[in-house]
């Protein structure tokens, strides 16, 4: 009879995908999703979407939601009041830090929740709990790409937004496969590259969708991009390409740069990358002969153990050739999730209050002393990688945990999921029970982003607003809510009424943002960061001065850190990554009936000469072994991926299928994201077929 009753109702939301930040109209009726009406006025898409933007929804009324708060006892989860639920995580939470200190407890946010659902949980974990031990998934993927684009030129965002990507006359995309994994972003290039003329230069070891369109393809030896980025470089610089006035004016540490490249001939390239010097060359030529170019990466950069100075490679190559500070160029990590770039904006990292301040800087810490009302932890806490070692060494004794499958998603599931077994406490909160949930004391269950209002930040620093279209369903609340609940039990007096109230706070303190408000975010309108007091948003970065002490953007040399080798049995790369049709670990996508119809399962890509000196073909069933565990699948021949290299979407719907329990805890060593590009495997044929 509800159903009857209920009216059509259409509700601006922004897509809980990918980091493009495609926002449309969304048609309920009831607790049904009719369809997605994306609007001209949409800033990131326009009129497009992507499969997962427009038909990915069906998940909400998954009959498995979780629906009530449940408590762990013994081997089952007993379904308890939020009352129960929430004094219990308060007292457990109260002991621990009384016996152990506030740094024995860890907390992690989450990359698909909203900015202010962020900002409360770090305020939370360092107001309330007295702790820095906070971090997002970011760690995992582009906390490399944000440490090159900080310290060559000063701030941790895209240099400009998916109209620039267009713009541009060369378009540079390294380790990144965004027709799958940022489609919309994608579309735009290929437009470009199909009607103005924009030449396309892709480096990766896989041969994706926009590898089959560029003008050049770069085929580098796995975790050698430093290498080949720095010798196009050297050359460049050589040959008197380089940027001179850009460079006099506007950059620092050119002679100390140029003369740390004296390594990186086009021969040394040649031997280390398998890129044939006439490649490099012609690289070089495309970069000399565009007026404007951009360098897109990803996670074939980043997740490395020398992630960090690659990315920090990319920068110094676009500041080279004078491709930043103007519309057109600059550096895009394109962000995975669609608020990864929010989590850390607005303060879930160890080192970082909101805005990138400093935990350990007197001046930022006393502002934000007094804004909150209490004494700050005063060192940067741990990051989610050392969380893990922490509990295995008997340090760390609970975490509070939200929307974050960290058991299945952070690399060496076996390692982590053991590390889990030992916490004291674990609070997890989420929509699903994900794998994460079997090792919690206490679930909390929580609303998508249908259900609830904020703001999410997309790959191009844009924010903007998502409204309510679903009530929660049950018992199910809004994370912020929650936060809000469990840290006034614990003493706090938080009195928020409505993300729009808790927003303005974050931002009214943050330099970075402090002319955001909720009624500048009303409808599609939306803000770039920085945002100064007047409103004024900032699309393209550095137009006249880079973020860094003096105004001027720096050249830092890098060196190459070498992949680590594995044992000669384990002889096939395992690449892996993502699909067009799942997304991440698949809690939502699989719960999608459409999609999961016509893409059931994950599989193995194998090439077809390793298929025939193999005996086997597409369907057959294969274990795929590493030193840190196992997994069984099918597999799929095909020429995206050659000779011994395999790939393997990250995507999967069942746990014991998912590319972590072969990936190791080698990690990259300035920000720990982990290696998970760096894993050979060896394969057992099960069943050819
Ligand atoms: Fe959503 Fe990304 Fe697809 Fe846009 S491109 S609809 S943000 S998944």
């Amino acid at each position: 009879a509800e159903m009857r009753e209920a009216r059509i109702k259409k509700t601006k939301t922004v897509c809980t995908y990918c980091g493009v930040g495609c926002s449309f109209d969304i048609w309920t009726k009831g607790r049904k999703v009719l369809k997605v009406e994306p609007q001209m006025e949409a800033p990131a898409n326009q009129i497009s979407t992507c499969v997962k933007g427009k038909f990915g929804w069906d998940f909400v009324n998954s009959s498995d939601r979780l629906l009530q708060p449940m408590i762990r006892k013994g081997d089952t989860f007993v379904p308890v009041t939020w009352d129960e639920a929430l004094s219990y995580t308060a007292t457990r939470l109260s002991e621990i830090k009384e016996k152990h200190g506030p740094d024995a407890i860890g907390y992690i946010s989450s990359s698909k929740c909203t900015n202010e659902e962020n900002y409360l949980m770090q305020k939370f974990a360092r107001a309330v709990m007295g702790t820095n031990n906070i971090d997002n998934c970011s760690r995992y993927c582009q906390a490399p790409a944000t440490e090159g684009l900080r310290k060559t030129m000063g701030l941790g965002g895209d240099t400009g937004g998916i109209e620039d990507l267009a713009k541009a006359e060369l378009v540079i995309i390294v380790g990144a496969n965004p027709a799958e994994s940022h489609p919309v972003l994608s579309t735009r290039i290929r437009r470009a590259h199909k009607k103005y003329g924009q030449k396309l230069i892709v480096a990766d070891i896989r041969k994706n969708d926009m590898a089959k369109r560029a003008d050049l393809l770069l085929h580098p030896n796995p975790g050698s991009d430093l290498v080949w980025l720095s010798a196009v470089t050297k050359y460049i610089i050589d040959q008197g390409w380089h940027a001179r006035e850009f460079l006099d004016t506007r950059v620092e540490g050119f002679d100390e740069y140029a003369k740390s490249l004296e390594q990186y001939t086009l021969a040394y390239a040649e031997e280390v990358t398998g890129i044939p010097q006439a490649d490099l060359i012609r690289a070089a030529e495309m970069i000399r002969d565009a007026k404007s170019t951009c360098i897109c990466w990803a996670m074939g950069v980043t997740q490395h153990m020398g992630g960090s100075d690659t990315s920090t490679a990319i920068c110094n190559l676009l500041l080279v050739t004078g491709n930043a500070g103007r519309p057109g160029t600059g550096a895009y990590p394109l962000r995975g999730h669609n608020n990864v770039q929010g989590a850390g904006d607005f303060g879930c990292s160890p080192p970082y209050l909101p805005g990138y301040e400093r935990v350990d800087d007197e001046t930022v810490r006393s502002k934000w002393e007094q804004a909150w009302g209490v004494a700050l932890p005063t060192t940067p806490g741990l990051d989610n990688h050392r969380m893990v070692e922490a509990i295995h060494e008997g340090e760390l004794k609970a975490m509070y945990l939200f929307g974050e499958d960290m058991a299945l998603v952070d690399s060496n599931a076996n390692h982590v999921q053991s590390a889990f077994e030992k916490l004291e406490f674990f609070v997890v909160q989420d929509v699903f029970f994900s794998k994460t949930c079997e090792f919690a004391d206490v679930i909390l269950p929580a609303s998508p982003s249908l259900e609830k209002e904020g703001t999410f930040t997309n790959t191009e620093r844009r924010i903007q607003r998502l409204n309510r279209a679903l009530e929660p369903l049950c018992e199910s609340r809004p994370d912020w809510e929650i936060i809000c609940d469990l840290a006034n039990r614990l003493g706090a007096n938080w009195n928020y009424q409505h993300p729009g109230e808790i927003l303005e706070e974050a931002c009214s303190h943050t330099e970075l943002m402090k002319g955001v408000t909720w009624e500048r975010l009303e409808g599609y309108n939306s803000l770039q960061w920085p945002v100064y007091e007047d409103g004024t948003d900032t699309p393209v970065l550095y137009l006249e001065e880079f973020a860094l002490p003096g105004g001027k953007a720096r050249l830092v040399p890098v060196g190459w850190t070498h992949p680590f080798e594995m044992a000669e049995e384990f002889d096939l790369h395992l690449n892996n990554g993502r699909m067009l049709e799942h997304f991440h670990e698949g809690n939502l996508t699989y719960r999608v009936p459409g999609i999961k119809e016509k893409v059931p399962t994950a599989y193995v890509e194998i090439s077809p000469e390793l298929a025939r000196e193999r005996g086997i073909v597409t369907g057959a069933l294969v274990r795929l072994v590493s030193p840190y565990g196992k997994v069984r699948l099918r597999a799929a021949v095909t020429d995206r991926v050659q000779g011994k290299e395999l790939y393997l979407p990250m995507n999967t719907p069942k746990d014991q299928e998912a590319v972590n329990y072969l990936t190791s805890s080698y990690h990259d060593a300035i920000t720990h994201t982990p290696a998970y590009k760096e894993i050979s495997v060896r394969m057992e044929v099960l069943e050819p077929r």
